[in-house]
């Protein structure tokens, strides 16, 4: 396993990307970063790395066992992961199970409304253009993938929804809604890519019915409800509980 990390390749949000010693595997940091609205707001939270580092880590672990493949290969200490190098698609692909965030901005429909079946909602990955939703005519416009390969990505993606909201229901968590990158390894596969974590998950607590409360992801800094690194904990918490 690679362990010591080589030049910076890409720096994100909440994330870096460094080469390594091996031309096909890179090593992803997990930074204390939070964002929120396009990094108009912005804050350290110790330990935030490492707890989105190891949920990322367990989840992608437990899609492999499901037979769905992601660029995950192995943890590296507390906040590193080392991953398959994959061509990630520009896109961000979001699945929601019960109405939230921007589908309720930009529809009639009420926060927490269960949705009959999965919503699936593209989105162009540009800050500059603040990600824009993406139809699939502008998708074939924009040539972002063909279309075949856009129907892989979507079965991929509600497979992915099909497991974990079954995973997270195990645990008493509601996955509301989330969101996927995927791309392509050298051999052309299919993956799942980037992280699944409270930071690109909603994530609510079956326990507890207080609307607030009940939150244990980012909504919790979008919303300056405090108590985030408390909400991603129980996440892992109940992940380490499960899994023991
Ligand atoms: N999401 C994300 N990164 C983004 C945009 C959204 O991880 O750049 C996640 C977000 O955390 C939520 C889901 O995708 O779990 C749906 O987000 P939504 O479209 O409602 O946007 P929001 O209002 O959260 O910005």
């Amino acid at each position: 396993m690679a362990s010591t990390h080589g030049s910076l390749l890409y720096e994100g949000k909440a994330k870096q990307v460094f080469e390594t010693d091996h031309p096909d595997e890179f090593l992803v940091h997990f930074k204390n970063d939070a964002t929120a609205f396009n990094a108009k707001k912005h804050a350290q939270l110790e330990g935030k790395g490492s707890l989105n580092c190891q949920i990322s880590a367990f989840i992608f672990k437990f899609l492999e066992s499901k037979g769905v493949p992601t660029h995950y290969l192995d943890i590296n200490g507390d906040s590193w992961m080392l991953v398959q190098k994959v061509e990630v698609f520009p896109l961000e692909i979001v699945i929601r199970n019960v109405a939230s965030g921007s589908l309720c901005k930009e529809t009639p429909i009420e926060p927490g409304t269960k949705l009959c079946n999965p919503l699936l909602d593209l989105y162009y990955k540009d800050d500059d253009l603040g990600d824009p939703l993406l139809t699939d005519e502008r998708i074939s416009l924009l040539a972002l993938v063909s279309s075949t390969k856009l129907l892989e990505i979507k079965t991929l993606a509600l497979t992915v929804n099909g497991h974990l909201q079954e995973f997270f229901k195990k645990l008493n968590l509601l996955l509301v809604d989330f969101k996927l990158e995927m791309g392509l390894t050298k051999n052309g596969q299919l993956v799942v890519a980037d992280e699944i974590s409270p930071d690109s998950c909603r994530i609510w607590d079956l326990n507890t019915y207080d609307q607030e409360d009940r939150i244990l992801d980012k909504d919790r800094f979008r919303r300056d409800l405090g108590g985030v690194l408390e909400g991603y904990s129980e996440v892992l918490r109940r992940i380490q509980e499960f899994s023991s």
